[in-house]
């Protein structure tokens, strides 16, 4: 069976013809510039190929509700261009087949426990920290979403004691977006990220939030894996220092092997998909 596969990101459409065993077999990378010139490249692509059903993972905010009338249907994003482009329906229009949408971040968390660093536990979740900072959730299978997906990146977090920033985030200012996205890392020191690699004081202070996210999906969702991606998490050394802020943060209230010391780095982990992450998981929403 032949399977239709749409990444849809801020800066790329990758699209793939797949089929129900995860195999890809074509793919093509298209610039996102505005739907009227993307899309109809996108369904230049996928003409012809005789695929069955199409699964889109999409950057948001996107309408997940399948009963409201306007599911994918994108929503307030800063992509002008985007604003209220049904993405769902058009695919579904022009290339006449079904359509079904999740988030970037489900389909990342999707695709790891399918494929990737997730294949041994029934719950995970996908955390990137990137421009932005996004997460998702698979539970057995399943990706979570309800009312409409999480917006895990803007919560509350504790400010830490030397840190001043006022927070970048243009809703909410300090939420973790606002204080430890990639933007808000060059905000405060003054260099892009990939640049900060001297003071330990930049990296304590992304740990502490980092961390505080994470503690707080652990109380909420009890994940039996967390897998931290994006650009940020670049900075390998970011991961020992986040794992032992949550071990200490924890302070062993919630009992499970997983959780010590020992086990932490079996725990929170880097993806375990790179390239294909994306297109992958979106295929996996159709199989
Ligand atoms: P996006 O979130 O747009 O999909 P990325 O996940 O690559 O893209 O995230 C881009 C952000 O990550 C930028 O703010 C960039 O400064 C930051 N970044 C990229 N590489 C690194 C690095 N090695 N160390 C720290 N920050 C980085
Ligand atoms: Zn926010």
């Amino acid at each position: 069976m032949k399977l239709g596969a749409i990444e849809a990101g801020g800066t790329k459409f990758v699209c793939a013809v797949g089929d129900e065993h995860g195999e890809i077999f074509e793919k093509v990378v298209i610039p996102t510039e505005a739907p009227t010139i993307t899309m109809p490249k996108v369904y230049e692509f996928f003409e012809n190929k005789g695929i069955e059903r199409m699964g889109v993972g999409s950057f948001g905010p996107i309408d997940l509700n399948e009963k409201g009338g306007t599911y994918g249907r994108i929503q307030k994003t800063p992509k002008i261009d985007w604003v209220d482009f049904p993405l769902a329906e058009d695919i579904a229009k022009n290339l006449n087949v079904p359509v079904v949408v999740d988030t970037d971040v489900n389909v990342a968390a999707l695709s790891e426990s399918r494929w990737g660093n997730a294949t041994d536990v029934d719950a995970c979740l996908y955390i990137t920290v990137g421009t932005g900072i996004g997460a998702g959730a698979v539970v057995n299978g399943q990706t979570l979403k309800g009312l409409s997906h999480p917006e895990m990146g803007h919560i509350g977090v504790r400010r830490h004691e030397k840190d001043s920033f006022a927070g970048a985030c243009p809703y909410h200012g300090d939420c973790l977006e606002g204080m430890a996205a990639g933007p808000a890392l060059e905000a405060r020191w003054g260099k892009a990220g990939v640049e900060l690699t001297e003071d330990p004081l930049v990296w304590e202070v992304e740990a502490h939030y980092l961390a505080q996210a994470l503690v707080n999906y652990i109380y909420i969702l009890s994940p039996e894996r967390i897998i931290m991606g994006g650009g940020v998490m670049q900075q390998a050394h970011l991961f020992d220092l986040i794992r032992k802020n949550v071990v200490d943060m924890l302070n062993g209230y919630v009992s499970s092997p997983r959780l010590t010391p020992e086990n932490i780095n079996e725990y929170i982990v880097a993806p375990g998909l790179t390239d294909e992450a994306g297109v992958k998981g979106a295929l996996g929403l159709v199989i």
